[in-house]
């Protein structure tokens, strides 16, 4: 079984459904609010668990009745907490709009996350024990960096997600095996616009580059080989959060089977198009048995 740990965030996630986002300075009146377990680092936990890997996932919640859900979220998936510390005050919490395009829009107050400054005991034997540690920058950078040196160390395949988007420090980039940028990313991280100048500009930077394209699906790049495009299904979107965490969670599990990069991407692009049909975060990535019938 696929080992995956991750390093990263819990947020609750406190949803408001519209037909139209406000602009700035504008009321609307939505249709439903619901709160839903999300933060980048436990999507990216519960899309890789219900792949069917084995998954520790390292972080703070915070000491409310938040916290408690969005520990016991990751457990009934499965995951391993022991790494999940509870911080005083509160949990990260993630305000979303979503509109009747699927198309969302996010504020996210960190919370517990920006308590996470580094490794505590136990967490370097739990990323030792990994084929893959997936990284994300919803926690502090320190924090990040501490758990790519220790991936490094011991020889664990680095996945980094840069969301949000922020100017990297080199040293990040140099222990990251495989960036998964969206094409906003890309962009802040080069200053270019083209997808594939993008990927041509990071691999200055780092090995393997997979920019999300949306429903465009995903370019590949890695050094030395012709760059490969993996179109999306088509598939109608209801609401896209989480797509590109349920895409990175499934793609490291495909990777840590030992499958092809080029059967990797299409079997994450499958995961990812499910689950941009359900609505919410973690309640709308696909079991490995979805996941395979799209793929086929
Ligand atoms: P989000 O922030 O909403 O989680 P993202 O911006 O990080 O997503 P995207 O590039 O929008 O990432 O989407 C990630 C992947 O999800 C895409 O590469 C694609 O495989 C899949 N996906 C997203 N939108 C669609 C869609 N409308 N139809 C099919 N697949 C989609």
């Amino acid at each position: 079984m696929t080992a995956i740990a991750v390093l990263g965030s819990t947020n609750m996630d406190l949803v408001a459904y519209v037909p139209k986002a406000p602009r700035l300075g504008e009321t609307v009146t939505g249709r439903a609010f619901r709160t839903v377990p999300g933060g980048k680092g436990a999507n990216q936990a519960v899309a890789a668990a219900r792949c069917g890997a084995r998954v520790v996932m390292i972080g703070a919640v915070g000491a409310d009745e938040f916290g408690v859900r969005l520990r016991s979220a990751l457990t009934a998936d499965g995951i391993d907490t022991a790494g999940l510390r509870t911080a005083e005050g509160a949990s990260g919490t993630a305000h979303i709009t979503v509109d009747d395009e699927g198309g969302n829009s996010i504020i996210v107050i960190p919370g517990a996350n920006a308590r996470v400054t580094g490794l505590e005991a136990g967490d370097e034997t739990r990323i030792a024990a990994a084929d893959a540690l997936l990284l994300q920058l919803e926690l502090p950078l320190e924090a990040v960096l501490a758990g790519a040196r220790a991936a490094r160390a011991h020889g664990v395949r680095t996945v980094l997600t840069p969301a949000p988007a922020q100017t990297l420090p080199g040293e990040l980039l140099a222990a990251t095996d495989l960036l998964v940028p969206n094409e906003h990313e890309a962009a802040a991280l080069t200053g270019l616009t083209d997808p594939g100048r993008c990927a041509a500009a990071l691999l200055e930077a780092v090995p393997e580059v997979v920019v999300t394209l949306g429903a465009a699906g995903v370019l590949y790049a890695a050094r030395g080989r012709e760059p490969l495009s993996v179109p999306a299904p088509r598939v109608r979107a209801v609401d896209t959060t989480a797509a590109g965490d349920t895409f990175v969670g499934a793609l490291a599990v495909a990777l840590g089977e030992g499958r092809p990069m080029p059967e990797a991407l299409r079997w994450a692009s499958a995961a990812a198009a499910l689950s941009v049909q359900r609505p919410g975060a973690q309640d709308s990535m696909p079991t490995r048995a979805e996941t395979d019938a799209l793929a086929l």
